[in-house]
């Protein structure tokens, strides 16, 4: 469901910045990569933390109705029968005989009906090679314990939201919350995607950030349902994402899985052809998971309402975020490349939200002599305490301040001549690029304030 979009494709240009300075690198990229797999460098684990961070603050630290949780990547087999991901977790492919490809049946580029013999295979090009369609299971196997043997066969989990299901309650008694309440996570989930791609927007192991909403049947469960959308969507509009680049996509009845009662993806325009694209789903999905889990496991997986004196299974409204994807979201809605006044040459900035960048501030002594770069030294030492900073002391400080903004740092304090004989220092504004002096004993106070806007 692509859409052009207005807004231009800065994909190839953020791969390229990410790689160069640390963000994000092609999996085993010395063996020739691993395919939709990538890893996440120093810049881009401090990004992913910072986000991440964010979330679990929204959702589970700022509330006393939602419960931390962190399950396991390996659960019982049974839990992906109950699920439905066994059975139905798939996409229909077809092979190529000849060249081996393999191809989702409804790749566009398929000329003819596969399996007859007029359809031709879109990479060898040979007619009649192309198998009928085939259930491909989206899940990653392996097996547990010494034997290999289709009784030890366990799943990659391919989504978080089962390792919160199957312990709803055992938090709901550990915590003695009440319905309604929630429970949310954060964790890798795996899927052999067949048609992966896009930088990190589709990948083949990524991260969910996922929150299960435990509500009454016989209640108020639409009201939360209004209510959660409207929270996750105001989320990510405190992330700076552009009010503009950020919609919702109501489930039509074909999309809408059948357990679910309504579902909504909050979808961001990511530029060029991928236009519109989801990053977050939140879906009602009545009591379909914990009434399956009962079934399978044979264990109750009731609400007691004491009060009332009433037994159920609670209905259940999920809010389900993608970490890697809301990374590339915030990647291209930071990135920019603008002409400065006065300068000839130009600068690429990300303008990230100043908690998420994963630098807050440069230390920069304006030249290497005179008791600057040791002033410098001493006040990166003291900042490094509260926030991470990078002192940097090589080159003209022009290049100094480039470097800084291409990686979103919203902060440069310059310790300069006159830093040493009055102790003040500079600090310098990412975005509107105004310098202003103040005391060095001030630095700390002055980027906390700023910082917490
Ligand atoms: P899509 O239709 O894009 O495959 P989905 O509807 O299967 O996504 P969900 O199962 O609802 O996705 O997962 C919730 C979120 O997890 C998605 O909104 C997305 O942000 C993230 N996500 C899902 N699959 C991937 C993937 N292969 N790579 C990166 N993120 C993913």
């Amino acid at each position: 469901m692509s859409s052009i979009s207005t807004f231009p494709d800065v994909m190839e240009k953020l791969v390229s910045l990410a790689k160069r300075r640390g963000f994000i690198f092609q999996s085993s990229e010395i063996y020739g990569g691993t395919g939709s797999v990538w890893d996440y460098g120093p810049l881009g684990v401090e990004l992913k933390k910072n986000l991440k961070d964010r979330w679990w603050n929204a959702m589970v630290r700022m509330r006393d109705d939602v419960e931390g949780l962190d399950a396991a990547i390996l659960m019982h087999p049974r839990v992906w029968e109950a699920s439905g991901h066994v059975a139905g977790f798939t996409d229909p492919l077809v092979d190529c005989r000849n060249c081996k490809r393999r191809f989702r049946a409804d790749d566009p580029k398929i000329k003819g009906t596969p399996g007859a013999p007029d359809a031709q295979c879109p990479a060898c090009g040979m007619k009649g090679t192309l198998s009928e369609p085939r259930l491909f299971n989206l899940m990653f196997k392996t097996f547990m314990g010494p034997v290999e043997d289709t009784a030890s066969v366990v799943y990659l989990r391919p989504e978080t939201a089962q390792g919160i299901f199957v312990n709803f309650l055992n938090v709901q008694q550990s915590t003695r919350q009440k319905v309604p309440f929630g429970i949310a996570q954060i964790g890798k989930a795996f899927r052999n995607e067949i048609t992966p791609g896009n930088f990190i927007f589709r990948t083949r192991e990524f991260e969910q950030m996922e929150m299960q909403f435990f509500v009454d049947p016989a209640g108020n469960h639409m009201e939360w349902f209004e209510y959660w959308k409207a929270q996750r969507m105001e989320w990510h509009r405190l992330l700076g994402l552009r009010e503009e680049r950020l919609q919702f996509h109501q489930h039509d009845p074909q999309e809408l899985a059948h357990y679910a009662r309504a579902a909504f993806d909050i979808q961001y325009d990511f530029g060029g052809s991928l236009g519109f694209q989801e990053v977050e789903g939140v879906h009602h999905r009545g009591d379909f998971d914990l009434g399956r889990h009962q079934e399978y496991s044979g264990k109750k997986l009731e609400y007691f309402d004491q009060p009332n004196n009433r037994r159920y299974v609670p209905f259940v409204i999920e809010t389900s975020v993608g970490a890697d994807r809301t990374l590339l979201a915030l990647l291209v809605n930071a990135y920019r490349e603008e002409q400065v006044a006065g300068e000839d040459e130009g600068r690429t900035v990300l303008a990230l939200h100043p908690s998420l960048a994963p630098v807050k501030a440069g230390v920069f002594p304006l030249v290497k002599k005179d008791g600057m770069p040791e002033m410098a030294t001493r006040l990166a030492s003291e900042l490094r305490r509260h926030f991470p900073v990078f002192y940097d002391e090589s080159g003209a400080i022009g290049r100094r301040y480039r470097r800084q903004d291409e990686v979103g740092t919203p902060y440069g304090i310059t310790i300069d001549g006159q830093s040493t004989a009055d102790q003040t220092v500079t600090i310098r504004d990412r975005d509107t690029l105004q310098q202003e002096r103040i005391d060095a004993t001030r630095v700390v106070e002055v980027l906390r304030e700023r910082l917490a806007t």
